[in-house]
């Protein structure tokens, strides 16, 4: 399907260009469609796999065993890296040779299953952020508290009743507040039992919350494809 892709020698020259042992941290060329990102800092225009032995090939301990792509959203240094665009024909094009091409040597990886990891490694980072905030008092949680709160970015659980509340739906298509979590994964996160609605007070977490409530639902619209 995507045979004519233009980019793909990009790709090759760059991993040419990469140290045996390094990978090209630095570069963050997507090893789908070959485009370096312009302004990759921060946000998930492009997310990196670590590429790691796969759990299966341990204990068959060739050397030649495929590598297995994990995702890698703190963006951290452990195993060699790969980055890709998180959109379902970059991650098809790395599971069907840029991983392999960034590493040399086989990588077993499906488009399915690196949606899957991503979707639940972002929604994992987004409640794990909301922990963060809430920590360092910088949310406030539940409805009282929210109304009063100078709100950069309100969190209101799918399956809470403000879902229907005239407000929340104004603050939702503005952008202001967004449909994330359960009330008891919002609960979990915020150290109660169940929290319908959470916000957050620093710019900062703000744009990461946001950032990875995005990337989540990206993975989960590329999944039900
Ligand atoms: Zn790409």
């Amino acid at each position: 399907m995507s045979t004519s892709h233009p980019a793909g020698r990009k790709g090759s020259r760059h991993a040419r260009n990469a140290g045996p042992d390094r990978s090209p941290e630095h570069a963050r060329t997507c090893v789908g469609c070959g485009v370096r990102a312009e302004r990759p800092k921060g946000s998930f225009e492009l997310v990196r796999f670590a590429l790691l032995p796969g759990a299966a090939s341990s204990a068959d301990s060739s050397s030649t065993a495929p590598l297995v792509p994990y995702v890698d959203l703190a963006g951290s240094s452990f195993g060699r890296g790969a980055w890709v665009h998180p959109t379902r024909r970059c991650l098809e094009d790395a599971a069907r040779r840029g991983f392999a091409r960034s590493a040399r040597g086989e990588v077993a990886a499906s488009a399915e299953r690196l949606a899957l990891e991503l979707s639940e490694a972002a929604e994992q980072r987004a409640h794990a952020l909301v922990g963060v905030a809430v920590r360092s008092r910088k949310a406030a949680v539940g409805t009282t508290a929210v109304e009063e709160a100078d709100s950069r970015l309100t969190l209101v659980a799918v399956d809470a009743a403000a879902q229907r509340e005239v407000d929340v739906v104004k603050e939702m298509a503005s952008g202001k507040a967004l449909a994330f979590g359960t009330k008891r994964s919002l609960g979990d996160a915020c150290g109660r039992d169940v929290v319908g609605v959470v916000a957050i007070t620093d710019a900062s977490l703000a744009t990461a919350v946001r950032d990875a409530v995005a990337l989540s639902l990206a993975a989960a619209a590329i999944r039900g494809l």
